[in-house]
């Protein structure tokens, strides 16, 4: 397990977590940057951008290396990884992200679009046979039966870590199935796939991100939307919007 410190955590690597992060260091605040694979970031799937001011016609691949390039090359710290919770502690915040620990004193939440509803079972289950991290819970399922949801880029690779510490694992990548439903009694038993049931302990839902009021409780949203004022401000304080 890895702490660090900073003044600002700043949950996603795309265009708006970057901006957020260069300008901080512009005004002396240190910021780590916690963000999952760059190919999850929308902007990876932008073949071509003509509204950037100053680089007409660069591929959104390119356009990703230069800001994170940019952001380095002032000092930034670049966590990769998925932050699962962030936990207020008085006037400072707790931010996990796989088996690491970030703690600080104010969160900018830069995670882009969230695509995607919870499954259902998913909610209920969460903590009780459902999780969102294969690093920190694999070890509780070996010699078990489990399923894999791989929705993220780096979800393969994931699956084969649970594998190679003995985990059974019945993978989904984004295509093979449609529907899901995770059923169970007071933990899960069974992930159902477009109707075929697997009997499984465990299932893994390996997103790039996890909705916004999953990762802070209490956060107010709005049809999936982080609620912010005009001084981007959510309603808990210390806690910050963009893009
Ligand atoms: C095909 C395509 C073409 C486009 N072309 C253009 C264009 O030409 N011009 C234009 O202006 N816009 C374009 N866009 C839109 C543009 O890509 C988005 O508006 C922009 O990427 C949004 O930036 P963002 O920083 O808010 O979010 P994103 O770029 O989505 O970045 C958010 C990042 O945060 C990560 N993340 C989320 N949750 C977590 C978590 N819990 N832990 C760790 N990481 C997390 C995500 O995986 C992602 O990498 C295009 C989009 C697409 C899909």
């Amino acid at each position: 397990m890895v702490l660090y410190m900073t003044d600002i955590v700043i949950i996603g690597g795309g265009p708006a977590g970057i901006s957020a992060a260069l300008t901080a260091a512009q005004r002396g605040k240190t910021s780590v940057i916690i963000t999952s694979a760059p190919e999850d970031s929308l902007l990876w799937k932008a073949e071509k951008i003509d509204n950037y001011p100053g680089l007409p016609g660069i591929t959104g691949k390119d356009l990703i290396a230069a800001l994170t390039k940019h952001a380095e090359g002032v000092g930034v710290k670049f966590v990769r990884g998925k932050a699962l919770s962030i936990i207020p502690m008085g006037n400072r915040f707790g931010v996990s992200v796989g088996m690491d620990f970030v703690d600080c004193g104010a969160v900018i939440l830069a995670t882009g679009v969230a695509r995607g509803k919870a499954f259902p079972g998913e909610k209920e289950f969460l903590g009780a046979g459902v999780s969102y991290c294969a690093t920190c819970d694999g070890m509780l399922y070996r010699e078990k039966n489990i399923a894999v949801i791989g929705l993220s880029a780096e979800a393969p690779e994931e699956a084969e870590f649970l594998r190679s510490i003995g985990c059974n694992v019945e993978y989904f990548d984004g295509k093979r199935a449609k529907k899901y439903e995770i059923k169970g009694a007071e933990r899960v038993e069974s992930l159902t796939a477009d109707g075929e049931s697997y009997p499984v302990e465990g299932v893994f839902i390996l997103r790039a991100g996890v909705a916004p009021d999953t990762l802070l409780p209490g956060l107010e949203t709005d049809k999936g939307h982080i609620r912010a004022d005009a001084e981007m401000a959510t309603n808990i304080p210390g806690v910050f919007a963009a893009g």
